[in-house]
């Protein structure tokens, strides 16, 4: 059995869930996304990728979708009006108030899927107080991991679009059509960090930076040649890789 926690009633839970679910909070965010986008961007990719996962593998994986956390750790947005964001501190004791919430029910697996990139380290934090503390099996995945972690982005951005660029404009416009304002899409590529070897996103040195420090738009890419279809494509593949990863976390426990 698999669905939404949230659609279930007090007294059926424990009849629903047991020890070999998996309970999945997709994590969003609220923040601006340059001129051309909308603030609810991760919001939606987390939201939509995690209904798209329950429909692919709810037959096979006993999976449990939390309702989910629009609101994250953006400040790195926070210069900009109407982003809404959690402090570092705040959103680790909310992640730990949801996991003791999930701990009441007999799910050992928790897992965030992340569509934020500003929220991959502090998430990791996360997995590990929370296995801790609460003793649960806990991981972190992402739809497509964020080039500033490791991730790729096209070689026209340099790899280096992280937010608002191609892909991620494309997987919004195929999500909600012509809500994305092509008009309004410039590039904006931090060209001077590309011949950087150490600092520069992806690069093995980590720096500190807001969106702002890359000029006044605040998107940090190129999504002049974003189109629903590649974001189809991009989805789909998402939801795939997603699938695979749910599976093995399904059946995954330490052996010591
Ligand atoms: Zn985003």
């Amino acid at each position: 059995m698999s669905g939404r926690l949230a659609d279930l009633s007090g007294p059926t839970i424990t009849d629903a869930i047991g020890t070999d679910s998996v309970v999945l909070l997709p994590v969003g965010a609220i923040e601006q996304h340059g001129p051309h986008l909308p603030l609810s961007v991760d919001a939606v990719i987390a939201e939509e990728v995690a209904s798209a996962l329950l429909t692919a593998v709810g037959d096979e994986v006993d999976l449990w979708l939390l309702p989910t956390l629009a609101v994250s750790k953006s400040n790195e947005h926070a210069w900009s009006p109407g982003t809404l964001w959690l402090s570092s501190e705040t959103m680790l004791r909310v992640l730990d108030d949801i996991a003791t919430c999930v701990a009441t029910t007999p799910a050992r697996r928790l897992v965030f899927l992340n569509a934020h990139g500003g929220n991959t380290s502090l998430l990791s934090v996360a997995c590990r107080d929370i296995r801790v503390k609460h003793d649960l099996l806990t991981f972190l995945v992402h739809p497509s991991l964020p080039p500033a972690s490791g991730g790729t982005s096209t070689e026209e951005e340099f790899g280096m679009g992280i937010h608002g660029g191609l892909n991620e404009t494309s997987v919004f416009a195929h999500l909600r059509p012509g809500e994305a304002n092509m008009d309004l899409a410039v590039r904006r590529v931090p060209d001077w960090m590309a011949g950087n070897t150490s600092v520069r996103f992806g690069g093995p040195v980590q720096f500190g930076w807001t969106s702002r420090d890359f000029g006044p738009d605040g998107h940090i890419g190129d999504p002049t040649g974003a189109n629903p279809e590649l974001g189809r494509e991009l989805f789909d593949a998402a939801v795939a890789g997603l699938a695979e990863q749910i599976h093995e976390i399904a059946g995954f426990d330490f052996r010591a």
